[in-house]
């Protein structure tokens, strides 16, 4: 019986220290070639999502809307344009979230576009082979984005919803900014570099965002050194789903700002 016991023991402290740590955790479902071979049916919830995290972005089911997760609640912004809160059963597609806690912060220059940013959290990233999360908050002289359309099967690709995204642009918005920057290295898996989705203070208004410029605001940067790929077993589509031709031409129109 000690023994058993002992061995219960040992066997719980092997899995405590296999598991990731939490705050240093990006959890991932799915693939973004997934995602832009048009692999849309959900297979993981929002609840789930939140048990690895508080912070994140993503879509839903059937590409219905942007996805976008600050301090734990769960934004759908529809391409009707209106931000909803989902049910906490929808399911998603593609999503990644973490528990987000600032490591550092980064100071913004008022003007910075999309592009400035990119380049300074290169540049601030002290090691470009992990991974960032990356939250700006603060007031927004100019910002667009895009909410993709829900989609009916057969899905079409991506790259075809996205050629008639509705666009929408806002001024002198206040919001933030929540997102991650990849390393290179996960091609295939995520999108590289940043990929931000935007949700104004008011919670009526965001989206992907194609681009921006800031007036006033700050970063916040959370850094990760564990991945955790969740890959949708249970959808028939990803098993069906042809995954070995490279999309990277894809996700450059589909990313395109
Ligand atoms: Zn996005």
């Amino acid at each position: 019986m000690k023994r058993i016991f002992s061995l219960g023991i040992g066997l719980c402290l092997l899995l405590a220290s296999c598991a990731p740590p939490p705050g240093e955790t990006v959890f991932q479902t799915s693939t973004i070639v997934a995602l832009l071979a048009g692999v849309y049916d959900g297979d993981t919830s929002c609840g789930d999502l939140l048990e690895h995290g508080n912070f994140g972005i993503g879509t839903f089911d059937r590409l219905d809307g942007e996805m976008i997760i600050l301090d734990g609640d769960v934004y759908q912004i529809k391409a009707d344009g209106k931000v909803y809160q989902p049910d906490l059963s929808m399911k998603t597609p593609f999503a990644t979230v973490c528990l987000f806690e600032a490591d550092t912060h980064i100071p913004l220059n008022p003007g910075s576009d999309y592009e400035a940013i990119d380049n300074l959290l290169n540049t601030s990233a002290p090691n470009q082979n992990l991974f960032y999360a990356i939250k700006i908050t603060g007031e927004f002289k100019q910002m667009k984005t895009r909410r993709v359309p829900g989609q009916q099967k057969p899905y079409p690709p991506l790259k075809e919803v996205t050629r008639n995204q509705p666009e929408f642009e806002m001024d002198n918005v206040s919001g933030t900014i929540v997102g991650f920057r990849c390393p290179a290295y996960v091609k295939g898996i995520n999108v590289l570099g940043c990929h931000l989705h935007f949700i104004s203070d008011d919670r009526t208004r965001g989206g992907h965002i194609l681009s921006f410029e800031i007036a006033d605001g700050s970063c916040e940067v959370d850094v990760l050194d564990h991945y955790f790929l969740k890959l949708p077993a249970g959808t028939q589509e990803f098993a069906e789903t042809d995954l070995s031709k490279d999309r990277s031409p894809d996700l450059e129109d589909v990313e395109k700002r």
